[in-house]
């Protein structure tokens, strides 16, 4: 009896002592790993503005017509309206835009694909699919199909991943064909999104807004909410007057509601970005070279371009350069919305941008 009592005694003095020891070691080190940051640059949540019904067919952008259960109904488009206050005003501002091809790829359409074109590599801006013809369910292949291929082979390059479908409506097998052409994100207008990946489950609501709706409150709320406990926000409308008595309520709103998120906690992204980067946080290990070196792989082979992830160290001193694979990394100031290699110090609290399979060594000033 006495025997287990006094290995009992040794076990707790051996157990401290450990404990003890690696703190001390821990705290030694003029350099310690936290973690890879759940958004990009440290942000609270993430933040997604959603606009439907872009056009790339002249003829409709001033009106677009909708056919819904055998009516037609015209609506006036402030498409170009909306994206030239948002590239002027909020250049580091994205959106995703839901795009009606029509079957647009004529030479009237050139002018068209082009400002989709500046949208995407400029500005950073997602084009998503919202079919070729805006027709209800059952759709044709044509119309399912048919739009990705416009988008992609009138945008050098761009891959689609986002299927946004008209009406908020799919019927069967349309996701099973999405998915076998890549599409990988199935955005609905309802505000509990259904058919999104099992990885985006932090999204928790979608805030429809227009001028029918008393939105602002409830983004404020929202917005407040998932800064606390991590979430990502969509905020949506449509770029017709189906939603806005005129371009100048719709350039309005705009302003109060990325007034309400630019708040140095959100990350404004577009979904397949946060898509990439969530995947990409899950497949990625950062292990230790030495005292000041980590190493960053990914245990699986990724089939997209990776997007900058942000690692999170706990430093001694003030960092004097961050070499990724024996490069500088820039210093970055603010590090904005779009996710670039780079870091950036705020107090003891390091945060490193970096791409997967690199090298990472942390200089701090004597
Ligand atoms: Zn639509």
């Amino acid at each position: 009896m006495e025997k287990i009592a006094t290995i009992c005694v040794l076990l707790v003095i051996v157990a401290s002592l450990l404990a003890v020891s690696s703190t001390v070691r821990a705290d030694d080190q003029p350099v310690r790993f936290l973690g890879i940051s759940k958004y990009y640059a440290g942000y609270s949540s993430a933040c997604i503005f959603r606009v439907d019904d872009f056009v790339v067919s002249p003829e409709d952008i001033y009106t677009i017509t909708f056919s819904a259960k055998s009516k037609n109904s015209s609506f006036a488009n402030y498409q170009m309206e909306l994206t030239s206050h948002i590239t002027s005003k909020y250049p580091d501002v994205r959106l995703v835009v839901g795009l009606i091809t029509n079957g647009g790829s004529g030479a009237k359409e050139a002018e068209l694909w082009e400002q989709m074109n500046m949208l995407v590599r400029t500005y950073g801006w997602e084009i998503a699919s919202h079919t070729k013809y805006h027709s209800l369910p059952p759709r044709s292949i044509d119309d399912i199909i048919g739009a990705l291929m416009d988008i992609e082979s009138n945008i050098t390059g761009y891959r689609v991943y986002t299927y946004i479908p008209p009406y908020g409506k799919t019927s069967s097998g349309e996701a099973r064909l999405l998915s076998q052409h890549g599409v990988r994100i199935i955005m609905l207008s309802t505000p509990i999104q259904l058919l999104l990946p099992r990885n985006w489950n932090r999204i928790h609501i979608t805030v429809k807004i227009s001028d029918k709706l008393p939105w602002g409150f409830f983004l404020h709320i929202i917005h407040r909410m998932e800064n606390v406990i991590g979430g990502t926000m969509i905020i949506y409308t449509h770029a017709t007057s189906y939603d806005w008595r005129s371009a100048d309520s719709l350039l309005k709103s705009f302003d109060k509601a990325i007034k309400a998120v630019k708040d140095n906690k959100t990350w404004i992204t577009v979904p397949s970005e946060l898509y990439r980067y969530e995947l990409e946080r899950k497949i990625i290990r950062v292990e230790q070279a030495n005292a000041t070196s980590y190493i960053v792989r990914a245990t699986k082979q990724l089939d997209f371009d990776p997007v900058p992830i942000t690692l999170t160290f706990k430093v001694k001193a003030q960092v004097e350069d961050v070499r990724c694979n024996d490069t500088s990394l820039p210093r970055l100031e603010w590090p904005g919305y779009r996710p670039v290699p780079g870091y950036t110090q705020r107090g003891d609290i390091l945060l490193v941008n970096t791409y997967p399979d690199s090298i990472i060594t942390i200089i701090l000033k004597q």
